[in-house]
């Protein structure tokens, strides 16, 4: 499966073949990915007979559009047999991939259905890469309705928590932009708040985005909803989130997900405005994707209004995020959850434990 070979060592596959052989192949899976062995033209009908079966190194299982044609939702399978999601959004300008850095997710937050599905196992860097190549390649074969033939952002918001798996989704981030070449600036690594990935990632050499989840703004009503926040409180939360920002120049950015009467009042939106401002942060807002086993629903629209209108009123900048495939079931982890509806057991493992 030449997508979890590190790039740099695609010629073990073809020890018998000149060195160039190797720098086409690459060119093939990082620059211009097919998708099948049988379009990469330049590279002698041997060689690609020999990847065409193992070429990506999972299977799509299912495929979904929505949104007249400008969402894409994969359930790609593992040999192993585990879920892996990709959402691909598009726009006039730009094609958004959402991406998965996890097969399930071990922190539990109540509102979302990868983690209430437990955790399987960390994504290597191969499988992470390579929902970004099948999505490019798609794109470059057909091109969503009205958008780019390209990709050109990508987010680590699908299942997973990416900074609990630091050093696959570190060298993902580096084929991703030293390899393939996407610009840092375009990808987004979103966090619920594993402080000590936070601090690494601002160490590292990308200007990446961070996004923060913080969903609450104290600590008894975010311990509730993030488990993970008893752990790593909001204050150190924010206070890695400064550094982050001081060391790339590069705001992080809030995410909120709306829960009706939960998490969509004043009183929190009051609580959030200061950290907001402290971070000089904008507020991405999304209404709840409800999943299959949580009670919880999203805000009402009026709600909505009202928490972001006092955003506002504060001084914060807020955006609402339209939720996107909500009929092919979008949000993370819910097309895995109607694919393997009894399971749900969570296990937990180690943060950052490798
Ligand atoms: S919201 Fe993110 S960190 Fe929380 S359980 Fe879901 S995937 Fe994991």
């Amino acid at each position: 499966m030449p997508y979890l070979i590190d790039p740099d060592d695609l010629g073990s596959l073809f020890p018998n073949e000149p060195s160039y052989r190797a720098d086409q192949l690459r060119s093939w899976l990082y620059e211009h990915p097919v998708l099948s062995a049988d379009q990469m033209t330049n590279l002698p009908a041997h060689m690609r007979d020999e990847i065409s079966d193992k070429l990506w190194p999972f299977s799509v299982e299912t495929e979904q559009t929505a949104d007249n044609g400008t969402t894409m939702k994969w359930l790609f399978r593992a040999p192993d047999g585990n879920a892996i999601e990709a959402v691909l959004m598009g726009y006039p300008k730009r094609n958004t991939l959402c991406i998965s850095s996890q097969a399930g997710c071990a922190l539990g937050c109540t509102f979302c259905a990868t983690g209430q599905f437990g955790f399987d196992r960390h994504l290597e860097p191969g499988e992470i890469y390579a929902q970004v190549a099948y999505a490019s390649a798609y794109l470059a074969a057909s091109p969503l309705e009205g958008c780019p033939d390209h990709l050109t952002n990508i987010v680590y918001m699908g299942m997973g928590e990416p900074l609990a798996n630091y050093a696959r989704v570190r060298e993902s981030l580096r084929r991703i932009i030293e390899v393939r070449g996407l610009g840092a600036r375009s990808i987004t690594v979103s966090t619920v708040g594993v402080v000590p990935g936070m601090l690494r990632l601002a160490e590292e050499p990308w200007q990446v985005t961070l996004a923060v989840s913080l969903h609450a703004a104290d600590d008894e009503l975010r311990s509730s909803l993030v488990p993970l926040n008893k752990r790593y409180p909001i204050a150190e939360v924010e206070a890695a989130a400064a550094k982050f920002f001081d060391a790339k120049g590069r705001r992080v950015s809030l995410e909120w997900t709306l829960i009706d009467g939960v998490n969509d009042t004043l009183e929190q939106a009051r609580k959030l405005a200061p950290i907001a401002e402290r971070l000089q942060s904008h507020v991405n807002v999304i209404a709840l994707n409800p999943t299959p086993l949580s009670p919880d629903r999203p805000s009402r629209p009026e709600r909505i209004e009202s928490f972001m209108s006092e955003l506002n009123r504060l001084g914060v900048n807020s955006t609402l995020r339209h939720m996107r495939g909500q009929d092919i079931d979008a949000a993370c982890g819910q097309l895995r959850a109607r694919s393997e509806p009894k399971r749900g057991s969570a296990q937990r493992v180690e943060i950052g434990k490798r």
